[in-house]
């Protein structure tokens, strides 16, 4: 089940892209295995898939370790400052940085294991009050900060949008985030890279492609329901 779903939902991604006029090569997508065991992350790797996302910094560790060492690990959950140093050789990016304290750490734990991070800033578009991330105006000051950190890089931006019935109702969201990306990029701050746009779930990737992903999270759509929420 989980190599077929994976399959669909690949095809849906390159539709998605064509309708757009855009390289399906520009977007990754993101094999979202939270709370799922291994087991099926090696039916999705069956099927092709070698990008997995994780929200827990343990349970990405842990399957980073158990797992062949040609995966891609993505930490795409919120991140507490004590988990940071386990993650900085094992995450290839870090989608939820929202402080600045959490990117002191993360560029203070890539320097003691001679590291560069890649990080992408979360921001909190819909302002919904349960998401973590940065507000759309606090941005840019955030990430000016951040970029004279030694030791992290900073790739784009990353936003969760809200749980909605149709997705056409998050395209402003998505719309926002890449307004955004375009207005940072312009202003080519140093060691700012706004290349990777992390948004779209199972819900709604296809319009986040439309509206400029490069990388899009699924987790439902390929491994099943949670269970519970991690
Ligand atoms: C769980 C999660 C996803 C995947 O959600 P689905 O709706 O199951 O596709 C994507 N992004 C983040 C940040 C998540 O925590």
């Amino acid at each position: 089940m989980v190599a077929e779903n994976y399959k669909e939902v690949m095809g849906k991604v390159q539709r998605a892209c064509e309708r757009s006029g855009r390289d399906a090569g520009e977007v990754t997508l993101i094999a979202v295995s939270k709370t799922k065991p291994v087991s099926m992350i090696r039916e999705a790797m069956e099927a092709g898939a070698r990008v997995f996302g994780e929200n827990k910094a343990q349970e990405l560790c842990e399957k980073y370790e158990e797992l062949p060492k040609d995966l891609h690990w993505h930490m795409i959950g919120h991140l507490q400052r004590n988990k940071v140093k386990y993650l900085v050789e094992r995450a290839e990016l870090i989608h939820s940085v929202d402080s600045l304290r959490l990117a002191e750490e993360i560029s203070k734990e890539a320097m003691k294991k001679q590291v560069t991070v890649k990080i992408l800033i979360e921001v909190n578009v819909a302002e919904e009050e349960s998401k973590y991330g940065v507000r759309l105006e606090e941005a840019e000051e955030l990430i000016r900060a951040a970029a004279l950190l030694p030791n992290i890089c900073i790739c784009g931006l990353m936003t969760i949008a809200p749980c909605v019935e149709d997705p056409e109702e998050n395209r402003p969201i998505f719309r926002s985030l890449k307004k955004l990306a375009v207005d940072i990029k312009m202003k080519n701050i140093d060691n700012v890279h706004m290349g990777v746009l992390s948004m779209g779930m199972t819900g709604d990737y296809e319009v986040a492609i439309e509206e400029g992903a490069t990388m899009v999270r699924v987790g439902t759509g390929i491994f099943g329901e949670r269970n519970y929420e991690g």
